[in-house]
């Protein structure tokens, strides 16, 4: 049996989410014909606080399709340096909006109002125009660190004083609610858009839901026609996503539990130097310099069936989530002990 801590993407539906695909009804998605993705869209803006909501494929394309929405070419978007939408969107930002990124640097991958006031250009016939600032709550690379409610909301004030436009990545959002006890839409009360991704932690197989006014999402309907995000009887995958947010949300507490517990040991053991803090189901650690490579740690943890990611020359990333449970977290602890002292 594998021991899969290499990402919260790697759950595999249950039993129980695969029976509900039996009996759902469906529809022609594109034509807002699919009364199962239908209720998904509904239920997913009144949890996010929005009017409306759109159902697509991914957590990328809700974030590519929400820059193109609120952004013009030559306009600049003003994000963490950390953030998915630099790092790992394969330039989508560039390629398919035409905009420049203006990267800020900040603990965890969080900023403050200063540094949001400092990168917001005052209007110039030079200069590119600053248009949206984008946060992501939690922070992947930022160990899964949550913004406080407080300067989610702050920041967004100063970029919405100077006309900019607010996108949340909430690719992890309710691992923040359940972290924080503060509800979703509290957190994305000042965002014009906002998405959670159905695949992570939540455990559903396919699916991401982006939430914004009635007039966002008219234009998000566009975008997602002209990037080949509209789908047909989508209620299949859409009802795996309704059972997520039924049986899966609560729960991510027991993930919080196993990080901060896998986090305490994995900082005392021999060879690691430090744990970045561990507030949700991210463990990010540095191994000690003249330890073994990240990536030959993660190679031997491999051979005896336990996935971690290498993440940086020294950095390893372990993800907790509905498929790994203790048992496998003292098995990954032991494997570690193991590697990290021979
Ligand atoms: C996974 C992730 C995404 C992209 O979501 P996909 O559904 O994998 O396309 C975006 N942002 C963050 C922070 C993520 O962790």
């Amino acid at each position: 049996m594998t021991h899969d801590f290499y990402s919260d993407t790697k759950t595999k539906p249950s039993a129980a989410m695969r029976e509900v695909v039996l009996t759902c009804t469906v529809g022609d998605e594109q034509k807002d014909e699919d009364p199962t993705t239908r209720e998904l869209c509904a239920r997913v803006a009144e949890l996010l606080g929005k009017d409306e909501a759109v159902f697509l494929p991914s957590g990328t394309m809700c974030n590519e399709i929400a820059i193109s929405v609120h952004s013009n070419p030559g306009d600049e978007v003003i994000c963490s340096s950390t953030s998915h939408i630099v790092n790992f969107e394969t330039g989508g930002p560039a390629a398919l909006s035409s905009v420049m990124i203006r990267t800020l640097s900040g603990d965890l991958g969080i900023f403050d109002e200063q540094q949001v006031a400092q990168a917001i250009r005052p209007p110039s016939r030079y200069a590119p125009r600053s248009t949206l600032l984008s946060v992501e709550q939690t922070s992947n690379m930022g160990g899964g660190a949550v913004w406080p409610v407080a300067r989610l909301a702050a920041v967004a004030q100063v970029a919405k004083d100077a006309n900019l436009r607010t996108h949340m990545d909430g690719a992890r959002l309710m691992n923040a609610v359940v972290a924080t006890g503060v509800d979703a839409a509290a957190h994305a009360a000042q965002y014009d858009s906002v998405w959670v991704d159905f695949t992570k932690g939540l455990g559903a197989p396919v699916g991401a839901v982006l939430a914004g006014s009635a007039d966002f999402i008219h234009e998000a309907w566009r975008v997602k026609q002209r990037l080949g995000g509209a789908m047909r009887q989508s209620g299949i995958v859409a009802s795996m996503c309704l059972y997520a947010l039924d049986h899966n949300v609560e729960r991510l507490v027991q993930d919080h539990e196993l990080a901060a517990d896998l986090g305490a040991r994995i900082g005392a053991l021999p060879g690691v130097h430090t744990v970045l803090p561990v507030e949700t189901n991210i463990i990010l650690f540095d191994l000690v310099d003249g330890a073994p490579s990240a990536a030959s740690v993660v190679e031997s943890l491999a051979r005896d069936d336990v996935l971690i990611g290498a993440f940086g020359e020294r950095r390893i990333r372990v993800v907790t989530h509905l498929d790994v449970n203790p048992v496998s977290g003292d098995l990954l602890i032991d494997r570690l002990t193991h590697h990290l002292s021979a």
